[in-house]
């Protein structure tokens, strides 16, 4: 590939970046379109019936773009904080799009209490005109789930109390872990390091820095921990309030519902992933006599087997995505193609640019823009992959209707898993030496483990820990307590050490938008496998069933995705092991490689 631009366009969306004027219009416009849509809301007193489709729908219709509109500028403030942290116009701009987000929030409410007084057979006479039968199953699962909830005042008043009550305790624990200073012992110098500095020397191959960063991190957390200990009392508190007041018994219905699966495929999962865990734990006992040590602890688990200082070009990088990407389905490749050169993507390593990756898409425009840093690693080669597969994922759903492009979070991460795994498999047939071979496996497991074994004893932490907060409050001693029992379940005793104070330390604990933000991440992984060991099974023919699955997974209930695309019964455990025989392959692979015989 020719010399890329490693810096993204934004003009043609919002010309003037920060200072656009444009986009000023573009947000007073907005402003002035959620108040009207909820004026017409507030002012709709009595139900629709059957007769009232061509108004239904005008409604139904506003609502879906001022949705569009709001999700077009949301992107553009999300890259513009992101290619510069210290662009104060855009921080300005950011908290502005904080207080449309209040006012949207409003907007929801009121349009789903519209939605849920209306009678049931004078809904689904609506709902199947022809108008509006693409987005039937959008409109039902609203109504559904406002059927679940309080009357719409109360919803509101618990909306309106959450912002300080609740969601303020998210906002609390970034503000303390953004003044947290960690005081590493490195090469025999005490240096003050943020967080993430610290984490990343637990990727270090010299064990000595990993352990000092990790005892470093350790006593910071612990130091904190009341701290951290009330924020999350509170979150949980808060919700545990909520749900009693809806009559939900169980914490999982919301987070359940939020991914459109029931409590049996999350079950079966787990099981089926548990039945697994003897040939993860042959791993970690085989890495640990690869390091020398008895056991791993928990600042091992990353250690990498073999430090690689080969550097690739972006170009290189590029390159290699589009010709494996061309060898499965010959349209994302060309996507990917059409990313690269027409600059949907901002690589380029420069100082204050926010960490991480991520994918943004502007659904007027059609259009999407993926931020990340490239610095020549083959790890940043997988994230490029990833990201343009959520791009290619939004790209398969931009002509649908947008109430029907709305996916949930655990098969979000389908399309970018699925194309990380193509990159990553032929990065593996293309490791020269037995050693390279080895260290790539290692680096592909230690996903594996933090999908299968790290996410699981998280899963399991919280679903404890929501029980035990039913009865009051719970102390720092029990966190820490329930934390290493769900570690040493969820890694079956494999590790010598564990880490009492992980519940501080992860921020998923405490977003309060998605609950339980764990198991999605699981699903995701084991559900982008087994499509992956379908289209290798299948060869080619299969790139048009994929790009089906994809269109659709804004559309209906996860079940019916995996059963329509994919013939899979996601509540039986045959899916799921599928997946798994797959993602054990590599630990026979690696057992065989580094046997001491071989
Ligand atoms: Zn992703």
């Amino acid at each position: 590939m020719n010399t890329l631009s490693q810096q993204w366009e934004l003009d043609s969306i919002f010309a003037g970046g920060s200072g656009s004027k444009r986009f000023q219009i573009f947000l007073n416009e907005l402003e002035q379109a959620i108040q009207a849509v909820r004026k017409q809301l507030e002012a709709q007193k009595t139900p629709f019936t059957r007769q009232d489709v061509q108004p239904f729908t005008t409604l139904v219709e506003r609502y879906e773009s001022l949705c569009k509109h709001f999700n077009e500028a949301a992107a553009f403030i999300e890259c513009l904080t992101a290619q510069n942290i210290k662009d104060q116009a855009a921080a300005q701009a950011n908290n502005r799009m904080h207080s449309l987000g209040a006012e949207l929030d409003a907007v929801n409410s009121l349009f789903e209490t519209v939605l849920r007084q209306i009678a049931d057979d004078e809904f689904q006479t609506l709902i199947n005109a022809p108008q509006l039968h693409a987005i039937s199953f959008s409109l039902n699962e609203k109504r559904t789930l406002s059927h679940k909830k309080l009357e719409a005042n109360q919803e509101q008043l618990i909306s309106a109390l959450a912002v300080d009550g609740y969601h303020a305790w998210e906002d609390l624990y970034y503000q303390l872990i953004g003044k947290m200073e960690i005081t590493v012992v490195h090469h025999g110098k005490k240096e003050p390091m943020s967080v993430s500095q610290a984490n990343n020397l637990l990727n270090d191959a010299d064990r000595s820095v990993r352990q000092a960063a990790f005892q470093a991190l350790e006593s910071a957390w612990s130091d904190s921990a009341d701290l951290f200990a009330a924020a999350l009392n509170h979150i949980a508190g808060f919700r545990i309030a909520e749900y009693q007041a809806r009559g939900w018994d169980d914490v999982l219905d919301e987070p359940l519902d939020y991914n459109r699966i029931p409590k049996q495929t999350l079950n079966t999962m787990w099981e089926t992933v548990t039945a697994y865990k003897p040939k993860l734990s042959a791993f970690l006992k085989r890495k640990a006599a690869l390091l020398h040590l008895n056991k791993l602890s928990w600042y091992d688990i990353d250690a990498p087997l073999q430090t690689s200082s080969e550097k690739i070009s972006y170009e290189e990088a590029a390159s290699f995505i589009v010709k494996h990407f061309a060898s499965f389905n010959p349209n994302m490749a060309s996507f990917a193609r059409n990313a690269l050169e027409n600059r949907w993507i901002e690589a380029e390593n420069r100082p204050n640019k926010r960490p991480g990756g991520f994918c943004t898409s502007f659904p007027l425009s059609g259009q999407s823009r993926i931020f990340m840093t490239f610095n020549g690693s083959t790890s940043n080669r997988s994230t490029l992959a990833h990201e343009l597969g959520h791009a290619y994922h939004q790209s398969l759903m931009n002509d649908l209707p947008y109430l029907s492009q709305d996916y949930a979070m655990n098969v979000a991460e389908t399309a970018s898993t699925f194309s990380e795994m193509i990159v990553s498999d032929a990065g593996q047939a293309a490791a020269k030496t037995k050693q390279e071979r080895i260290a790539f496996l290692s680096d592909k497991l230690g996903r594996s483990i933090a999908l299968l074994m790290n996410i699981h004893a998280r899963f399991l932490f919280e679903t404890r820990f929501y029980e035990a907060r039913k009865a009051g409050s719970v102390s720092v001693d029990r966190l820490n307590q329930l934390m290493t029992e769900a570690q040493r379940e969820a890694f079956c005793n494999q590790l010598d050490t564990y880490h009492p104070t992980f519940w501080a330390s992860k921020l998923h604990f405490y977003i309060t938008n998605w609950p339980f933000y764990n198991f999605p991440y699981t699903f995701g992984y084991l559900f982008s496998t087994g499509i992956y060991v379908q289209a290798l099974q299948e060869g080619p023919a299969f790139a048009k069933k994929y790009d089906a699955l994809l269109r659709d997974t804004g559309r209906m209930t996860t079940e019916t995705l995996a059963k329509r695309h994919l013939g899979a019964d996601l509540t039986k455990p045959k899916f799921w092991s599928t997946a798994l025989d797959y993602i054990i392959r590599d630990v026979d692979e690696f057992l065989a490689l580094t046997s001491s015989n071989n």
